[in-house]
């Protein structure tokens, strides 16, 4: 099955809105083995709906469209879709009794152009809307499958999980899995992947980079999910034999939530001290849910003075060695480890840019994991913007704490 997402409003071609309902509409038919081959986004104007539902009728089979299903005069999708398909709208009598205990059920005024919303095109099925007034519509028509959908996000995306996903059942399985990854290109990666690839034609590696990490996502659809798991354990295998140093973790989503869970597994703590990282580790730990059964605090430590007040960095040694060095670094995971005894403490120094201290170089950065009192250091020299640089050294601390 072949799809197209028609968005509808004007907020969107202006920039006002980040059309969010597509990126969501895309990976749950992606999930469920459909293919999106069109995107397209129209202004509130019946004859440039009418040419993009058009379009859309031609080259896909299923099309979904968002937004244009409210009272007012600009929402006007269903009223373009009866003009082109040359279909009657019809006022459904359970639709406008919904919409009427709505209004009284929540205290609000209704207009006679509420009653707009219970109008439904021949032959079509109605879609509940539990939390607005604009039910959905799904016509079939030739084959093909055409649904209509309210444009907000939250009454959208409950409609499309109860109603819309469930008449998209296929006999296709689409089973998906990911590879994590750190410190390893992503061109040197396509090489050793597309190698691999000849030997599956039904499955598709694909990879994602951001800020040093790559995802390697290994994507494959058949009738036989037995098989299919076969193989994809297959090229697993395969991609672990060639890059095995280089793979942090399977199916997560990001490094800090491999750490959290591993933590939260060994029941471990960790504390942070930050300085070119600017807190961003912490702020990562952070946004993974069950962060405070692991940990304990982040500091961050931006001037040479917080350095020595809050970790007990030694004036001397950042005379000495300078305030991005391995010894500094030491000082500042030892400080946090004293402060707080976590399983784990971890300590950042490093030139972001756009300057660097006279005879060092911006990007140049150390990373101090102190565990059992025992201090690990890692120096890099990273390329890029001030927030690449930052990330780098985050994406780095976090994974290294994982292995
Ligand atoms: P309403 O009854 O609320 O008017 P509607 O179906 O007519 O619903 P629109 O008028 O097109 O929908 O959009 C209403 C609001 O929904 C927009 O102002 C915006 O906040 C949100 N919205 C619409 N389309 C999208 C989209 N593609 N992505 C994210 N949000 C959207
Ligand atoms: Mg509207």
């Amino acid at each position: 099955m072949k799809a197209e997402i028609i968005n509808v409003g004007t907020e969107i071609l202006l920039g006002s809105i980040i059309n969010t309902n597509s990126v969501y509409i895309c990976k749950k038919l992606v999930e469920v083995g459909i293919e999106p081959i069109f995107q397209t986004s129209v202004v509130d104007d019946t004859e440039l709906v009418k040419i993009a539902f058009k379009n859309a009728l031609e080259r896909a089979n299923l099309i979904i469209i968002t937004g244009g299903l409210g009272p007012t005069e600009d929402d006007l999708t269903k009223e373009a879709l009866a003009q082109l398909l040359g279909l009657n709208l019809e006022l459904d009598l359970n639709a406008k009794q919904t919409i009427e205990n709505y209004f009284k059920n929540n205290n609000k005024k209704m207009t006679s152009n509420n009653y707009k919303q219970a109008l439904k095109l021949k032959n079509s099925e109605l879609i509940p809307n539990n939390n607005g007034t604009a039910p959905g519509i799904f016509l079939e028509l030739n084959g093909n499958k055409i649904f209509l959908l309210p444009g907000p996000p939250n009454e959208l995306i409950p409609m499309f999980e109860e109603c819309v996903l469930p008449k998209l059942k296929t006999d296709i399985y689409l089973v998906t899995k990911s590879i994590n990854t750190l410190e390893i290109s992503e061109s040197e990666l396509e090489t050793i992947l597309r190698e691999i690839e000849i030997y599956y034609p039904e499955i598709e590696i694909a990879t994602y980079a951001s800020y040093g990490a790559v995802e390697i996502k290994i994507i494959g659809k058949g009738y036989d999910l037995n098989d299919l798991n076969y193989k994809i354990s297959r090229v697993i295998d395969t991609i672990d034999s060639k890059i095995h140093n280089y793979i942090y973790g399977f199916d997560y989503s990001s490094i800090e939530e491999m750490l959290v869970d591993k933590l939260k597994r060994s029941k471990q703590k960790i504390s942070i001290a930050e300085s070119v990282t600017g807190g961003i580790i912490t702020s990562r730990i952070t946004r993974i849910p069950g962060a405070s059964e692991v940990l304990d605090r982040g500091i961050v430590t931006y001037t040479i003075e917080s350095k020595i007040d809050e970790l007990g960095v030694s004036k001397n040694t950042i005379d000495t060695y300078g305030v991005v060095s391995e010894q500094v670094v030491v000082e500042m995971a030892k400080g946090i480890y004293n402060k707080t005894k976590s399983d784990y403490c971890i300590a950042t120094t490093g030139f972001a840019g756009p300057s660097a201290d006279k005879g060092k170089t911006v990007g140049e950065n150390y990373i101090c994991i102190y565990t059992e009192g025992n201090p690990i250091v890692i120096y890099n020299q990273f390329k890029g913007t001030r927030e690449m640089i930052q990330q780098k050294i985050a994406n780095l601390a976090l994974a290294k704490l994982t292995i």
